[in-house]
Order: structure tokens, then C-alpha cells, then sequence
């Protein structure tokens, strides 16, 4: 049985390639749908009985592993220097690349707060080892949520990435090369 929960959060992003207007940084209001497949709980008298995850306890983890890092912060590329520049010290500081990959290799983002411009500001910024495309955001919520679920032995099925109400992603684990070359071994906790 599947079972699907949506959260939406706002959050800006760019993509530096880009041939036309996904170049500028601009925002997203996102939809993030998560399902899940594994068995109805059977269990008498239990809070959960007859249904496969409380609707209530997904949201939770879907507050604290995507809305918690996601909602109102803007998300660039590690490679995006361009952007980097506008919110940390110089691109030339080996230090503040040092501390995004840092992070980066131990978290699956970095924040980088202490290398911050107007480090007393605090900008909620995410720093990512892809380029933040609905596409790759997908890939790197469903990691984050496939090991939430799995401590409560729950099955991951897909993860849906709405960019606009017309765009979206999905990813379902299918292909893990990507997750092998994407940032080089990304750990998310
Ligand atoms: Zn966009």
C-alpha cells in the first residue's frame, strides 16, 4: 500500500548554466510529496492500526529533513562561485571552500555560517554538491528521507519535487550512480 503526504516550501535557487532565465536568482513556492510503500499495521489497539504510517508522524519527518533546511533559504551549487561570492568571503579564500566541503562531505549541504559575509545575519543559505535543479533536489531529499524512514523501518517509494505547479520531478532510487558521482560520496545525515 502507498501512501503519499505533501509539505510546500519556499526557497530560492539558480541554475548558472542555464541558456535563458533560470540563470537569475529567483524563487520557488515547492511542493515536496513523499510515498511510501510497506504494509498496513495490523496491530490491535495500536494508534497506527490500519494505516501504513501515521500521516502525522511523515509530516514530521518531512518538516525536520526538508522544510528545517529548505523553507525560505537560497540553495546554489558548490561550484556556483558566482553566487558564493555574493553571500561568503572571497572565492579565493581556500578557508571558506575548505569549511563548505567540510560540511558538505558530513552532512550532504553546508550552511558555512561562520564564513558568511554578514556572518551575524545568519542568511539561511544551503550550499549543495549539484547543480539545484528540481531534478537533483528530488534525488537529495529522497537520500535524506530514505534514511529518516529507515529507522523506523519504514519504505521509501518515491520522492516529488514540484517546482512550479506544471514541473516536477520524481525520483525512486532507481540509477544510484547518480548518488556514487554526485559530490563524490556524499554522507547526509
Ligand atoms: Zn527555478
Amino acid at each position: 500500500m502507498i501512501v503519499t503526504r505533501k509539505i510546500e516550501f519556499d526557497m530560492g535557487h539558480r541554475v548558472p548554466n542555464h541558456k535563458s532565465k533560470c540563470r537569475n536568482p529567483h524563487g520557488h513556492r515547492y511542493v515536496a510529496e513523499v510515498g511510501v510503500d510497506d504494509k498496513v499495521i495490523n496491530e490491535k489497539g495500536a494508534s497506527d492500526e490500519g494505516m501504513v504510517i501515521d500521516f502525522s508522524d511523515l509530516k514530521e519527518i518531512m518538516m525536520n529533513k526538508i522544510d528545517g533546511v529548505c523553507d525560505h533559504a537560497f540553495m546554489m551549487s558548490r561550484d556556483d562561485i558566482d553566487m558564493i561570492s555574493c553571500f561568503f568571503h572571497s572565492e579565493n579564500d581556500i578557508s571558506t571552500l575548505d569549511l563548505i566541503d567540510e560540511e558538505i562531505k558530513q552532512y550532504g549541504y553546508a550552511h558555512a555560517f561562520g564564513a558568511q559575509k554578514n556572518s551575524d545575519k545568519n542568511w539561511k543559505t544551503i550550499i549543495v554538491p549539484f547543480i539545484p535543479t528540481a531534478e537533483n533536489i528530488a534525488w537529495w531529499i529522497y537520500v535524506r528521507m530514505e534514511h529518516a524512514l529507515k529507522e523506523k523501518d519504514i519504505k521509501l517509494k518515491y520522492v516529488r519535487i514540484w517546482e512550479t505547479p506544471n514541473c516536477s520531478a520524481i525520483y525512486s532510487g532507481e540509477d544510484k550512480k547518480i548518488i556514487t558521482t554526485l559530490g563524490g560520496g556524499v554522507s547526509l545525515a
